[in-house]
């Protein structure tokens, strides 16, 4: 197998969310397989760290302020990323959030922040993305989660986003393989980020789930990077509409 078919050297990535956890390690990870990198947050002060790392490794960052529940900003922010990095081929649908609570409590300001950003957001991302890279091969990643394949319970907003975005990839796949975009997901299990924190603070709540990965371990935000380049790269070329798990074994033995 030659490295070169993970090799990104002159491709251009768009890492939404890439201002801290996932996003930030996925975007590094991008740019030390060779991709020139453009990152986005709501506050684009917040995205100087990860900029500093991908510079460090010899490649472009390019910082760009987008949040991605406002349609219109999705569109201009993927441009202009595509602009100041002189194209666009490889997307990661990264920028997430979570909030627990019970079904019976859901108000619709709750219900429409999560799906508006983990679902709306990704698809007119996607979309914005898809008409740059229209006539050359693209790779579009979504993030996807557990939830995207498995009920839990307080997270009815935030599973019913994954698993829409996880319908989404596969009806994009479906739609755009004709143009040479190929559209996967990542689900990863249970890695701690600013996002699950909370959970972690609890010993019970840890133990638990440490019962339920066969890999008897929380994931560490290294174990996504061969999964990020593996989808971005030609490693993956006749792959398309995928979710693959980084979960420790979460989801084979349920
Ligand atoms: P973090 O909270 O650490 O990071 C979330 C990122 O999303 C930040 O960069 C944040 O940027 C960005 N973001 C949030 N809201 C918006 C918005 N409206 N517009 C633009 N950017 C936004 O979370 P994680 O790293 O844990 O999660 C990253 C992704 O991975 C999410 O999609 C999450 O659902 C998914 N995931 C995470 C798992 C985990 O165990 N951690 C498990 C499964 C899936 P800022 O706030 O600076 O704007």
């Amino acid at each position: 197998m030659s490295a070169s078919l993970f090799d990104l050297t002159g491709r251009k990535a768009i890492v939404t969310g890439a201002s801290r956890g996932i996003g930030r390690e996925i975007a590094i990870a991008l740019a030390g397989a060779g991709a020139d990198v453009a990152i986005t947050a709501r506050d684009v002060a917040s995205l100087n760290e990860t900029a500093d790392a991908i510079r460090a490794l010899g490649r472009s960052a390019v910082p760009v302020a987008l949040d991605v529940t406002d349609v219109a900003m999705c569109r201009s922010a993927i441009t202009e990323a595509a602009d100041q990095l002189g194209g666009v081929d490889i997307l990661v649908n990264n920028a997430g959030i979570e909030q627990i609570c019970r079904s019976l409590e859901v108000e619709e300001e709750l219900w429409d922040r999560i799906l508006d950003t983990n679902l709306k957001g990704a698809f007119f991302c996607a979309q914005a993305a898809a008409k740059l890279m229209a006539g050359r091969p693209g790779a579009i990643i979504n993030l996807c989660s557990l939830t995207s394949e498995v009920g839990i319970p307080t997270a009815v907003p935030y599973g019913s986003s994954k698993s829409g975005l996880l319908g989404m990839t596969r009806a994009l796949a479906a739609e755009w393989a004709p143009l040479g975009i190929r559209v996967n997901a990542i689900a990863p299990g249970y890695f701690r980020t600013a996002m699950t924190d909370v959970f972690y603070e609890n010993e019970g709540w840890q133990s638990a789930m440490l019962s339920k990965i066969p890999m008897q371990r929380f994931g560490d935000l290294k174990d996504l990077r061969g999964a990020a380049v593996f989808l971005a790269s030609d490693a993956s070329a006749y792959i398309t509409g995928h979710c693959l798990p980084v979960d420790g074994g979460f989801l084979a033995s349920i």
